[in-house]
């Protein structure tokens, strides 16, 4: 597990820990969250619900897996309105999940990466017409899995903020 964290760490992550996987409780009310829509991405990806599944099946998914890492990626902001900031952030964390999870894979053949926001891996996604083009590499949002991210970064050690003028943004690795 410390050679798993390191590699983390050197891939680029900010911070990463063990993660406790059976402790995670998947919330109806993170998932509400995601029907109220803010983000526009509800029902029009496989990485989102209502597509992904519903709690009950990810829960069964989730069970398949006791070995797993929570990481995260920190950047500075100008202010608190730092958009620009906060893309470039997000556009880093997500890189960094597609390198670890490439890196993982081989070891892991049942590996399954939990990021930010919706999977983004295909321009326009195939939802609902045809089957996602990429399963084993989509990655759905843990606040698509219900997942409250500051409740299971306290339950693993991690703080969910790292001070002013900075934004994080969490994933996780489901391993075997
Ligand atoms: S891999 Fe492509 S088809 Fe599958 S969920 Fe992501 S964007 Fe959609």
């Amino acid at each position: 597990m410390t050679d798993l964290l390191r590699l983390a760490r050197e891939i680029g992550f900010t911070d990463a820990a063990p993660l406790n996987i059976a402790a995670i409780d998947l919330k109806p009310e993170v998932r509400q969250m995601c029907a109220d829509n803010l983000c526009g991405q509800y029902g029009k990806r496989w990485s989102c619900p209502p597509g992904c599944g519903e709690l009950d099946v990810l829960r069964q998914k989730l069970n398949l897996y006791s070995k797993g890492i929570l990481v995260q990626t920190t950047g500075q902001l100008e202010d608190s309105f730092d958009a620009e900031g906060m893309m470039a952030a997000e556009k880093l964390h997500k890189a960094h999940l597609a390198a670890l999870h490439e890196f993982l894979l081989p070891q892991y053949p049942r590996l399954r990466t939990v990021g930010a926001g919706c999977c983004k891996i295909c321009k326009t996604c195939t939802y609902p017409d045809a089957p996602c083009r990429f399963p084993d590499k989509q990655v759905v949002s843990m606040e698509a899995y219900g997942m409250l991210v500051s409740e299971v970064c306290r339950q693993n050690g991690l703080p969910y903020h790292h001070g002013p003028a900075t934004v994080t943004y969490t994933g996780c690795f489901l391993l075997e």
